[in-house]
């Protein structure tokens, strides 16, 4: 919590450290034309922007700059530590020819920003858009650098990252195609009368897939255009701390300079070193637009990715098997990673626990092909084989480092990831290199998260803020057939930290209404939290396992972030008929031994 004088003590920081320091509102003209005096003098400015920080803070800092300067409006200007005033106090400095020599430009021969951009963003996906956006917003000259390597199989597409062409919003449309595919298997116990069996067309729903991709990446490059950032669609290299290579795609090279620099280059999907994979397998950056039906399909890895993708593929009617390494979902709460497989299993996906790839061979032409797949047992080394159509490989992510030259700038990288190495504040060990989202070490690898980062650290950068991205409790969910919804710690986790004695778990299973008329998924659903018992029953974890777990577990997670206790789910009244108030009525611990599993509404 900030004082007075430490308000006072930011306030002289600010004007020491800075040439230029602004204490300014975004929204106000004044402060926007007195920075744009300073931009057109190509000279660099620190601005304070007291709207975009913390109410209490930013009332205590226009008191301490009223008692220094006599000043309560904005914007307030100082320049080599001597105080100017407002905007037309800075335009009449400069018209009687006194601003220039303070600042050291000697007949507007020289300037004090020797690059060409304020911010060069490398990666124009979650994390790198909404930063240089919220950036030129703030006033600075910004570009952002987007360029996608075709994958082994020679998919590429448009600006927007991961998420947004190969990634959250193809896979949730997928899943979209799935679920309305059980509503209309439910929907004749509802009554309705449908006079074929509903036949899934893949090359219907790609299409509409892509069409709306399509709206997004131009919508993106709109945004940019608007926001005054400058699109490179170019591949970017470090040439030094402050200067990259740009190669576009027509091989025509350039280097471009700035003050900082953004690492937001994301990740793609790695492979196995096994005989044919690069050849004739897939990752999820091909499946979404795949313009032949899968077929039978193989998808190897156990988390995310491999499980969502199965589900949507199994719903389709397509012969869909996962081969697991070793366990469901590591990371998650292993109670729930079983209910999923078990569910899944229900609903004809096939699973092969404890098998792994070793080789996969073409052994039949056509549009898909026939791959014949080897696997070997990770317990016994047995080798197996069988026929697929399409292999998917969804065995996690690597960091797209490796062709960044990221040592010509010095910056450090993980010796066991590859990822860029940060502090809490998103800085690299070169102080103006930043790195945000899936290539950052240590951050949920989710969209949300990157765009989040990188709002604030452009806030942080160029309005003075001090928020740091709150990586902790960061809510998510699998979009498996049936959904799973989480918000802090596993039990697993849970009773690491706390101790197996000091925590208790609340749970039930339970099936949704829309579930009982069409007699489908009894007790399959189920409810978890997990609390603390030495913190008054503090809930440490979320569990939902359901429909809309998205939808609930986004809601409940601010009651997480902000601690709620366990009596404060109890006191809360529940809206009936609904899965989400099931949180509401939690009364048998595991602790106690009895069943969880639920009868009648
Ligand atoms: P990205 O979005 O990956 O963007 C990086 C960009 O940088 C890319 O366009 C890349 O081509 C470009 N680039 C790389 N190197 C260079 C270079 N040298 N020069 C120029 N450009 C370069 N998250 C969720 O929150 N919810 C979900 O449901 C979800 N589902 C997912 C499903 C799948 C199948 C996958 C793969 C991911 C999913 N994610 C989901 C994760 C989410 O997509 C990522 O966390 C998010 O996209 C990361 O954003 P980013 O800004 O770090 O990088
Ligand atoms: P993960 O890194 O989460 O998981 C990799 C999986 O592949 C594990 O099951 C692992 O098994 C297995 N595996 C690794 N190497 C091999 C191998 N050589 N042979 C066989 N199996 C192997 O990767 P994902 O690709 O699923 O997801 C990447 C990230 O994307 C996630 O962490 C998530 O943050 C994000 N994402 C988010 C989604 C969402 O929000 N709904 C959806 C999809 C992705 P083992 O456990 O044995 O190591």
């Amino acid at each position: 919590i900030m004082s007075s004088s430490d308000a006072a003590a930011r306030i002289e920081e600010a004007i020491k450290s800075n040439k230029v320091a602004i204490f300014s509102k975004t929204y106000c003209p004044f402060c926007k034309k007195v920075k744009g005096l300073f931009n057109e003098l190509n000279t660099t400015y620190y601005a304070l922007e007291l709207d975009v920080i913390d109410k209490n803070e930013a009332a205590l800092l226009q008191d301490a700059l009223k008692q220094r300067t006599g000043m309560s409006t904005v914007p307030n200007v100082f320049v080599s530590g001597q105080h100017i005033g407002g905007c037309d106090d800075t335009l009449k400095f400069h018209q009687q020819e006194k601003l220039l020599p303070l600042l050291g430009i000697e007949n507007g021969t020289t300037n004090s920003n020797p690059f060409e951009y304020d911010l060069v963003v490398i990666g124009g996906g979650s994390g790198g858009l909404a930063a240089s956006k919220e950036a030129a917003k703030l006033g600075k000259k910004v570009a952002v650098c987007d360029f996608v390597k075709p994958s082994p199989a020679g998919t590429a597409w448009g600006l927007g990252g991961t998420c947004v062409n190969v990634g959250c919003i193809p896979k949730k449309l997928m899943h979209q195609s799935a679920l309305l595919g059980q509503a209309l298997s439910d929907a004749t116990a509802f009554g309705w009368k449908v006079s074929e069996a509903p036949v899934h067309d893949w090359a219907t729903l790609v299409e509409g897939v892509q069409n709306h991709i399509g709206s997004l990446n131009w919508g993106y490059r709109v945004a940019l255009k608007q926001a005054n950032v400058t699109y490179l669609n170019e591949f970017a290299e470090f040439v030094d701390d402050h200067t990259i290579l740009t190669t576009n795609k027509r091989n025509k090279t350039r280097q471009v300079t700035s003050r900082d620099f953004l690492i937001a280059v994301g990740g793609r999907p790695r492979y196995p070193d096994i005989p044919g994979a690069l050849e004739y397998g897939v990752t999820s950056d091909d499946l979404f637009s795949l313009p032949y039906n899968p077929g039978k399909t193989l998808c190897i890895g156990a988390s995310y990715i491999a499980l969502e993708c199965a589900g949507f593929l199994a719903s389709f009617g397509m012969d869909t098997t996962v081969m697991v390494r070793s366990i469901l979902l590591r990371g998650f709460d292993q109670q729930i990673a079983s209910l999923i497989g078990e569910h899944m299993e229900t609903h004809n996906v096939r699973f092969l626990r404890g098998w792994i790839p070793v080789s996969i061979e073409k052994i039949g032409d056509g549009t898909p092909a026939n791959l014949l797949v080897k696997y070997k047992s990770t317990e016994t080394g047995e080798i197996q084989q069988e026929e697929y159509n399409t292999v998917v490989f969804a065995i996690g992510r690597d960091p797209c480092t490796p062709n960044l030259k990221l040592q010509n700038a010095g910056v450090e990288l993980s010796s066991k990831t590859g990822k860029v190495l940060t502090n809490e504040a998103d800085q690299s060990n070169i102080p103006n290199i930043y790195a945000i989202g899936d290539v950052a070490e240590n951050r949920p690898e989710l969209t949300p998260v990157a765009i989040q980062a990188g709002i604030l650290l452009a806030k942080r950068l160029y309005a003075g803020s001090k928020v740091l991205t709150d990586y902790d409790k960061v809510p998510t969910t699998v979009f498996t057939p049936m959904e799973y919804g989480c918000c802090g710690l596993s039990e697993e986790d849970a009773e690491a930290k706390y101790g197996a004695n000091n925590i208790e778990v609340y749970h039930t299973a339970f099936q949704p209404l829309e579930c009982a008329v069409p007699k489908r998924d009894e007790n399959r659903c189920y409810a978890k939290l997990i609390v603390n018992k030495l913190e008054n029953e503090r809930v440490v974890g979320f569990h939902y396992l359901g429909p809309n777990a998205g939808e609930i577990t986004q809601g409940f997670a601010v009651a997480i972030k902000l601690n709620a206790t366990k009596d404060v789910f109890d006191n809360l009244i529940g809206i009936h008929p609904t899965c989400a108030e099931i949180f509401t009525t939690l009364t048998i611990t595991k602790s106690s031994g009895l069943s969880a599993l639920k009868t009648g509404c």
